[in-house]
């Protein structure tokens, strides 16, 4: 397994808002290059209008695409923007639909953002299986066009660009390098550190400001409680259509009187707050990637539970966040973290194995332990299609979080308790996740085509 890990720890946990980080983020994103591009080079238009292909049209209006891509082209960022106001832009632009670009106006109407269904484009030309496309026009004349990828994890990349920022602006070699598992737990043998460890080390030496990513990381850790704390606030219908009921406020309060069984009570809490987080991303709320917006409750839930119990340091809640993301490094350089290229497994597999390799640390196992949680995460989930019904990030992907929180427990005490190393690496099953995913009907793959999503009845 060759290739340098160029994801910083800081991209894999991004500050943004839901429903999903590849159909939300990833585009509001790309329409805000796309109108910082326009803007740059001084192009003159009085219309914009986007074409949304592949997945990011399949799941149609339940990814709320349509409204980021709006927001996006206002400017507005995902980690600063009003929930509220992204939320409401579908119904002021209808009544309003010229929006302030640079010096004047242009028009951008909520029904300018099309949703191409397949046959009105040839799939295997398209760049990435999220693409989108935007055109500028000046009265009948097209006079500028851009075609972005939302990646997954809100990560973008312009149609044809293979080199990515890190590459452009990494002022230092890490004193830490690794490419993949392998090298990375030698490293940390070698120099007596955890995975965490090697790399916040390396961190620090690419930081722009001495202690840019412990700042960093503290409001990753202050909006995983936001989050968790909003969602058990809050009860009733998400919204969608599909009626589905918030659960976390209850499930948590069947923990704290007594009903759940003692023992099982740590991973019970979890799981209420893996509901919590999911119900406030399928709400359009604010949440963080972790690696991705569908599977953001598995990270938070498992550590800001076992955190709050144990009284955790801020370092130790810092190592485990980097020991979380050293995981998801690997896998988004090695395979992906999108559910449009390799399904779930890359979603919630992967958020599964950065929160058991992160608790495995956290009970006190070594490098050789941690690495073994994760594969068996990762092992465990292999295959996971991706199904949301209606286009929703809701059923089935709220309760595969409750259920990922169970599996990273179980996998963090697997390894912890086993006498012997497992027969499969953690880069061989990264491996086997992207083989598997390039061997997956696209029906599986984030477009609602397939599995849970076309076994209800329409109403
Ligand atoms: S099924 Fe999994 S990959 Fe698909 S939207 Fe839900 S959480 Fe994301």
């Amino acid at each position: 397994m060759s290739g340098p890990i160029t994801v910083r720890l800081l991209d894999l946990f991004r500050i943004g808002l839901g429903p999903s980080s590849s159909h939300t983020v990833g585009p509001m994103r790309a329409a805000g290059r796309f109108r910082a591009s326009c803007l740059r080079r001084g192009v003159r238009m009085d219309r914009v209008t986007v074409h949304l292909k592949g997945s990011l049209s399949a799941t149609g209006l339940g990814h709320g695409t349509h409204t980021a891509v709006l927001a996006g082209l206002h400017g507005w960022e995902p980690e600063t923007c009003d929930v509220d106001d992204v939320q409401n832009l579908p119904v002021t632009l209808g009544l309003d639909p010229l929006i302030a670009w640079g010096d004047g106006h242009v028009r951008m109407h909520p029904d300018d953002v099309s949703f191409l269904r397949y046959h009105e484009y040839k799939h295997e030309d398209l760049p990435h299986p999220n693409t989108i496309v935007f055109y500028a026009h000046q009265g009948d004349a097209l006079v500028h066009r851009e075609t972005w990828c939302s990646l997954g994890g809100g990560f973008v990349r312009r149609a044809g660009e293979t080199e990515s920022k890190f590459d452009k602006e990494r002022p230092a070699p890490p004193p830490y390098p690794f490419h993949d598992t392998q090298s990375l737990v030698a490293i940390a043998i070698a120099n007596d550190m955890t995975l965490g460890g090697i790399v916040l080390a390396n961190e620090a030496a690419w930081e722009p400001t001495s202690g840019a990513t412990a700042r960093g990381l503290d409001a990753v850790w202050a909006a995983f409680k936001n989050c968790i704390s909003r969602g058990l606030e809050r009860e009733g219908d998400l919204p969608g259509g599909l009626f589905v009921k918030r659960r976390a406020r209850e499930l948590l309060s069947r923990v704290e009187n007594g009903i759940v069984e003692r023992g099982y009570a740590p991973v019970a809490r979890a799981q209420a707050y893996a509901f919590a987080v999911n119900e406030e991303n399928a709400a359009g709320g604010r949440v963080v990637t972790a690696p991705t917006n569908g599977a953001a409750g598995i990270v938070p839930a498992v550590l800001v539970e076992f955190a709050e119990r144990q009284k955790l340091t801020r370092d130790k809640i810092h190592g485990a966040l980097a020991t979380a993301g050293a995981v998801g490094m690997l896998v988004k350089t090695h395979a992906s973290i999108s559910g449009a290229e390799v399904g779930c497994q890359g979603e919630v597999g992967t958020a599964t194995a950065m929160a058991a390799a992160a608790l495995c640390e956290l009970m006190g196992g070594t490098c050789r332990q941690v690495e073994n949680a994760a594969e068996i995460a990762i092992e465990h989930n292999l295959g996971l299609t991706c199904d949301p019904i209606k286009g929703l990030v809701q059923a089935p992907c709220i309760e595969r979080n409750a259920m990922g929180v169970a599996k990273a427990w179980s996998a963090a005490q697997l390894s912890l308790h086993s006498v012997v190393s497992n027969v499969v690496s953690l880069d061989r099953v990264i491996k086997v996740m992207k083989r598997t995913g390039d061997d997956m009907r696209r029906e599986y793959k984030e477009t609602s085509e397939g599995g849970l999503a076309v076994s209800l009845p329409e109403c």
